[in-house]
This record gives structure tokens, C-alpha cells and sequence, in this order.
């Protein structure tokens, strides 16, 4: 017999969960157990949409059992099994593993998170098993097969006996360690309190053969110890459960098993509503962004139960697009079994649902950005460019639901605030809300025409995310007051002496500005500006486009040619701005090379490349060996 290799990622994550580098090696046994309760739904959910397949609710089990001497613990589901391609797809490799990519000298703590992320799943059983076995019957297949596998090495498929539909699955336990203590699991109790402790909400009931100390003579208090078939979990679905009943932990177990995730939840929304629409709805926030969050391979959604059972793994319909991130199980009766995925999405009560389920996150969302802070900004950095997203997406229409999710960085109070908290700090005399981009709090700080601001002791937003701009863009103003993007040209916030001053500088140098301009074709306008206090030149923009966002067009696969309209202001109280009006005098030749090297600058300290560097490095050389 052949042994297949296992794709090379799976390979390497297998060849952790060997070394056993997870630390709670407990979980295999959760991992086991919900892939079983998933089988046993898809073939209970298969028997009402498929006449050909018959099923008795009665005989959709989970069976547990142990063997102390072979040192194995069996697990048989009656569920959906898999055929022969099933086997070799779903246990051969890890589902999507091609968008990751492992790096080599990553830390013990990094290489939990990645497993963590991946969805344990199987192969967590390689924690505690040298040897597993895999013997299958699929609702599709005549034949049943078995799959096994010692590890790294690769597994083999070939036939197998078994009559009934679903899977048994046989680990081997590992020998114990000084360290691990393997056999631990081949005790009834263990099995039993960890059936109980990961998976008590499981609906299907999971059966062991447990030891009764039974009486057997009253009168001569005679007992005997006989094997009896006692369900282990209490099998109401934890979304079912009151509130008050359960305990975060359960919640947060109950969390981890469903969604693969190695952490804790950061928040669990919890709500039953009765109504024109009746459903229980348990909603978690992860704490951190699923490996694949960022990419076209994540799929938003919620498990859609009719009174219990599956209908919908991932029903994107029950999320908005800005919440995303949300994961969780929503049970109603209103929507009915046999209802095809076409309806479902035009079904009247599913939308009710779905709406009512967008205004609960958003609610709680708010309760816990006004109670519980600290927690708020650990998810708004993790998911808030989410939000900032939902904002201009869709042409703005969800705007008003999110502006006051939103934060960003403020200046003055060196951290995360609201723009309800930016209004109610307004100075008295302000008339707008102030913001600058960049690349990183340091770059935006550092910005020429941030001084200006900062030294009317006004606050400044510094943008530093690339959707920041487009969601201030969509959101156009805040309680009556409009955003000023401190970049751009027009910020009025010189005295009118001042201003009157700076026009007659920039009349009285009409020609030298004019050549400036000839000589720098992309910009639309050259200027002496009173309003940059140390710096010499800056870049700022006319109209919509600001130059943050015209980085961002630039980046797109598909460039559109969005350009800034941009002008190069030249601080008039600074040696440079008397040098050039000499050399435009005395020496034109040199006053162009000046101009192209100012512009540089500017460029350099907007963070726009330098088109032509070979060509300025010369030019500056020239100038300072003079
Ligand atoms: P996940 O459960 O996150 O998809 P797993 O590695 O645990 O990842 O399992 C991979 C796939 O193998 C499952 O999605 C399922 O299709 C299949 N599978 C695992 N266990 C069973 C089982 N007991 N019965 C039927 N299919 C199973």
C-alpha cells in the first residue's frame, strides 16, 4: 500500500501538533466531537431536503469508548461520513492552508497563533495519538474506507468493512512522558468531565458505557459494578439556555469549539426575542482578526438553526458587510427547513431578523465604547477599519449608524477619542474639525502645516489608516461642523492683516511665482505662505482629492489617474524665500535648479516618491559644493 504525503502546510502544522506545542492538549476531544455533531446535522438536514435518504432522529449518536490495554479511545458518529475523496481532501490537507504561509524562525507564541487561527480541527488529535485511524461510510459512497495515518509521514486510504453510515475514529495514545501523561484520557471520569466541560451544549447525545455501583443484595449490602449507557452531555444548545444559567466560561468554550479559535471571545452578545419576529441569537467578537480576515478568502456569516437544526453554516445575509467580524448562531422558527438558499435570502422574516441583529451589535458596541474602554479600543484596533469602511462604502447610506463607533488618534490627547469628544474639546473660536495623514502618528506630527494648527492650541485627528480619509470624506461634517484637512490650502486661519500681507507678497512676485510653476508641471499652483512657522516648503492640495488619497488611488491595481491638484507653498518669513527672489534676479539657471530641489523637498516631507532622484542628488550636490 502506497502512502500519500500530506500537502507540505499541513505537513508542517501536523509536524506542531506532534511536537505538541499547544498547550492545552485537552481539546482534541471538543475537535473530535464537533466535527461529529456536524456530520450528524448535515445528514439529518440531508434526510429533510433528500427523500432518498431516511434517517431516525433517534439514532443520530455520538459514541465514546476507551481501551485501557490497547491504550486507544474509539469515537463513532452516525453522521454524513465521507467517501473516498472526502477523506483524502478533508484529512489530507488543512482546508484553504495554500493562503498562508509559514515562516521560518517564528516564536513558540506565533506558532500557537497560527494553529489557533487555522482551526485545530483534526489534527489536534496528533496532540495526544501516534496512530489514527479514520474508517468511513458517506451517505454518497457503496463502499467504506479507511484512512490512517502515524503522522508527517503520510497516510493511507484503502477499503474497509463498515455497514452503517457515519465514522469511527480510533487514536492511538501516545506513550507517556516524563513531562505528559497520556494516559490520563483512558479513564471514564476524564472523558466524562471533559464531554461536560467542552461540550455539554452538543444537540446530538453523546454516549459512553459507564460503571454503575450498583446495589445487588439489600439485606447483605452486596454491590456490583455493571457497564450502562448514560449520555454524558445535557444537550439543550447553549443558545437555548437562559442567560443567567450559564456561565462565561461555557460561553467562551462553547466559542472556541464552534469557531476554531484558541482565544477567548473579546465580547458575547447574547438575545432572545420574542415578537413580530421570535429568535435566539448568540453573537461573540473575536478578540483578534481571523488569519484570512483581510483577504477575498473570509466569509462573513452566522449559523442559521430553524428550532435547532443547521439550515445555514455561513448565512451572510444575517450580517451587514461592516460587521463582518462577528461570529455567531442565530435559531428561529420562523424560517422554515426545507427553504432553499434563493428564498432564503427573500424572506421576509430573515431580513426582520437580520435588521433587528444589526441594531443589537451596534448598540452593544456603543455600551461597551461608554463602559468598558479599554476593551472598545482593543477591538476598534483590531476591526475598526472595518467600521471606517462601512462608513463610505455604499455611498455613505450607513454612515449615520457608525460615525460615533468611530475613533481616531487625537493630537492632543495623545490617544484614541471619538468625534463627539473632539467636539465637546473645541476651543471656543473653532470653527472646524482638524486633520492631517500619513503614514504613522510620528510622519503626520512631524508635517509642516500641522504647526500652524497646533499653535492655535486646536486639536488635530492624525489620520494614519488609508480608509481614514474616505470615511471623514463620506461623513462631510460632525454636529454642524465641517472637516478641515490641514494639508490642504485654504484654512483661514490668518488675521485679515495677515492675509492682506501674504496677497501682496504673492502679487509682488506674480512673475517669479508664474516661472516656478512653468518649470514644475504637476503642480497647479506655487505660493509664498505665512503660515509655516519653521519649515521652508510645503505641499498641500486643492479640491476633493487630498495628496493621503491620491497615494492610496496609486496603490489600486487599476489606477483610475485620480490626481491631487497640488501646490507648492514656500514659507515667506524664511531665508530660502529672500534667497529666491536674488537668484531670480541675478541667475535663472541656478533659481530653476532651486525650485526643482524645494520641490523635492516638499514631496520627500509629504511622502510622494521623488521621480527623478539621480537628477536632484546632482543638483544639491552642485549647490552645496559652491
Ligand atoms: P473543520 O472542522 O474546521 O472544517 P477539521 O480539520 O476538523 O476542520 O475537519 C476537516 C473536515 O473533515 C470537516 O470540515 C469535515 O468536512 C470533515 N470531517 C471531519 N470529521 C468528520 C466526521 N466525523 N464526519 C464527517 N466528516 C468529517
Amino acid at each position: 500500500m502506497e502512502k500519500k504525503e500530506f500537502k507540505s502546510e499541513s505537513k508542517r502544522l501536523l509536524d506542531l501538533m506532534i511536537n505538541s506545542i499547544y498547550t492545552n492538549k485537552d481539546i482534541f476531544l471538543r475537535e473530535l466531537i464537533s466535527n461529529a455533531s456536524d456530520a450528524l446535522d448535515k445528514l439529518y438536514y440531508r434526510s429533510l431536503t433528500d427523500k432518498e435518504v431516511k434517517v431516525d432522529k433517534d439514532d443520530l449518536i455520538i459514541h465514546l469508548a476507551f481501551d485501557k490495554e490497547k491504550r486507544t479511545i474509539t469515537i463513532t458518529d452516525t453522521g454524513c461520513g465521507m467517501t473516498k475523496e472526502e477523506l483524502e481532501e478533508n484529512l489530507g490537507t488543512i482546508a484553504k492552508s495554500g493562503s498562508l504561509a509559514f515562516k521560518e524562525n517564528m516564536s513558540q507564541e506565533e506558532k500557537v497563533d497560527i494553529i489557533g487561527q487555522f482551526g485545530v480541527g483534526f489534527y489536534s488529535a496528533f496532540m495526544v495519538s501516534d496512530r489514527i485511524t479514520v474508517t468511513s461510510k458517506s451517505v454518497d459512497s457503496e463502499d467504506a474506507y479507511v484512512w490512517e495515518s502515524e503522522g508527517v509521514d503520510g497516510y493511507t486510504i484503502k477499503k474497509a468493512k463498515k455497514k452503517e453510515l457515519g465514522t469511527t475514529i480510533v487514536l492511538h495514545l501516545k506513550e507517556d512522558t516524563e513531562e505528559e501523561d497520556y494516559s490520563k484520557y483512558l479513564d471514564e471520569y476524564e472523558l466524562k468531565s471533559l464531554v461536560q466541560k467542552y461540550s455539554d451544549y452538543i444537540r446530538f447525545p453523546i454516549q459512553m458505557e459507564v460503571t454503575h455501583h450498583h446495589l445487588k443484595d439489600e439485606e447483605k449490602k452486596e454491590y456490583e459494578d455493571v457497564l450502562e449507557t448514560e449520555t454524558l452531555n445535557s444537550m439543550v444548545p447553549i443558545w437555548k439556555k437562559n442567560k443567567n444559567d450559564v456561565l462565561d466560561e461555557d460561553y467562551e468554550n462553547f466559542y472556541m469549539s464552534k469557531f476554531n479559535d484558541y482565544d477567548k471571545p473579546l465580547k458575547v452578545i447574547s438575545s432572545s426575542v420574542e415578537g413580530m419576529c421570535s429568535y435566539q441569537a448568540l453573537l461573540f467578537i473575536p478578540s483578534h482578526a481571523p488569519y484570512d480576515y483581510y483577504t477575498q478568502d473570509y466569509e462573513k456569516g452566522l449559523s442559521l438553526y430553524s428550532n435547532g437544526v443547521l439550515i445555514m453554516e455561513k448565512c451572510s445575509d444575517l450580517l451587514p458587510d461592516y460587521f463582518s467580524f462577528v461570529k455567531g448562531v442565530v435559531d428561529t422558527e420562523d424560517v422554515s427547513l426545507n427553504i432553499s438558499r434563493e428564498m432564503l435570502q427573500e424572506d421576509h422574516s430573515l431580513k426582520l431578523i437580520a435588521k433587528n441583529i444589526e441594531s443589537k451589535i451596534r448598540k452593544e458596541l456603543g455600551e461597551m465604547l461608554k463602559n468598558d474602554r479599554e476593551n472598545y479600543i482593543s477591538f476598534f484596533k483590531t476591526f475598526g477599519v472595518q467600521l471606517k469602511y462601512g462608513i463610505y462604502n455604499n455611498f455613505g447610506q450607513d454612515k449615520d449608524k457608525l460615525v460615533d463607533l468611530i475613533m481616531f488618534y487625537s493630537a492632543k490627547k495623545e490617544k484614541l477619542i471619538t468625534l463627539k469628544e473632539y467636539i465637546d474639546h473645541m476651543k471656543e473660536d473653532q470653527e472646524k474639525i482638524y486633520y492631517a495623514s500619513g503614514a504613522s502618528i510620528a510622519k503626520v506630527a512631524a508635517l509642516p502645516q500641522v504647526e500652524q494648527v497646533r499653535e492655535k492650541d486646536y486639536d488635530i485627528l492624525y489620520l494614519t489608516d488609508y480608509v481614514d480619509e474616505f470615511a471623514i470624506t463620506a461623513i462631510q461634517e460632525y454636529e454642524g461642523k465641517k472637516f478641515a484637512n490641514v494639508e490642504s490650502e485654504d484654512l483661514d486661519l490668518e488675521s485679515d492683516e495677515e492675509k492682506d500681507a501674504i496677497k501682496k507678497v504673492n502679487e509682488d512676485n506674480s512673475d517669479l511665482l508664474e516661472e516656478m510653476k512653468e518649470e514644475l508641471k504637476e503642480v497647479s499652483d506655487v505660493r509664498f505662505t505665512n503660515k509655516l512657522k519653521t519649515h521652508p516648503v510645503c505641499l498641500t492640495s486643492k479640491g476633493d482629492v487630498s495628496i493621503e488619497m491620491q497615494k492610496v488611488f496609486d496603490a489600486m491595481p487599476n489606477q483610475m489617474g485620480i490626481k491631487a491638484q497640488m501646490v507648492l507653498e514656500i514659507n515667506e518669513g524664511h531665508p530660502i524665500a529672500d534667497k529666491l527672489k536674488k537668484l531670480y534676479q541675478e541667475d535663472k539657471e541656478q533659481f530653476l535648479n532651486y525650485t526643482k530641489i524645494l520641490y523635492s523637498e516638499a514631496r520627500m516631507i509629504a511622502g510622494l516618491p521623488i521621480e527623478n532622484p539621480t537628477e536632484i542628488s546632482n543638483l544639491i550636490c552642485d549647490v552645496i559644493s559652491k
